[in-house]
């Protein structure tokens, strides 16, 4: 396998983290990109695991120093891609993996053309905001701003190169891991 760019991109609440770390179980070798945000963390996330948590002045210094390949606010925080890493991985002929949002994955697009963009769609609307409720990590505002940003990314699901449906997971998964590592 030759090192390439694959960004994973679909609506909050729509299964690309457990998507992903079954994918990474799957395929050890495979090296998904830790991001920064803002926003707190969640019960079990850990500091450079999960993400890196910078406070926003950290956050808008790595803006402004170029340390972020792209970054976006989304849902009220911010979220970025740190540079160094990428390029490591890249420039060591290994593939990395971004989960990011829309606008982080445009973009990308503009700086690495032949990347290779994958969508995740819920089932229907519905199923995703249960998703979100169930997760019960957000609040009634959080809740809803995802919501109205998921219907905004699944409108732009057709500037990506390929898009699977995470209705039945394990199906999904098996598409995931086609398109991943047939690359
Ligand atoms: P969450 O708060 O649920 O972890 O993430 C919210 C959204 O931010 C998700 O759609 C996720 O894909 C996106 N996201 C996570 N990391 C990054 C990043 O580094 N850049 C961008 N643009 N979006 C990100």
């Amino acid at each position: 396998m030759t090192g390439r760019l694959i960004v994973l991109t679909g609506p909050s609440g729509v299964g690309k983290g457990t998507l992903l770390a079954a994918l990474l179980a799957r395929h050890p070798e495979l090296y998904l990109s830790v991001s920064a945000t803002t926003r707190y963390p969640r019960e079990g996330e850990v500091e450079g695991v999960h993400y890196y948590f910078y406070t926003r002045d950290r956050f808008e210094q790595a803006i402004a120093t170029g340390a972020l390949i792209e970054w976006a606010e989304f849902a009220g925080n911010y979220y970025g891609t740190p540079t160094a890493p990428v390029r490591e991985q890249l420039d060591r002929g290994k593939s990395i993996i971004l989960e990011i949002e829309l606008a982080g994955a445009r973009q990308v697009a503009k700086i690495f053309p032949d990347a290779l963009r994958i969508f995740i769609l819920p089932p229907d609307l519905t199923t995703l905001e249960a998703r979100i409720r169930d997760r019960g990590t957000d609040s009634a505002e959080a809740i809803f701003r995802r919501l109205e940003q998921a219907t905004v990314e699944i409108a732009a699901q057709h500037e990506f190169d390929r898009r699977i449906v995470n209705d039945d997971f394990e199906t999904a998964l098996d598409e995931l891991d086609r398109l991943v590592i047939s690359i």
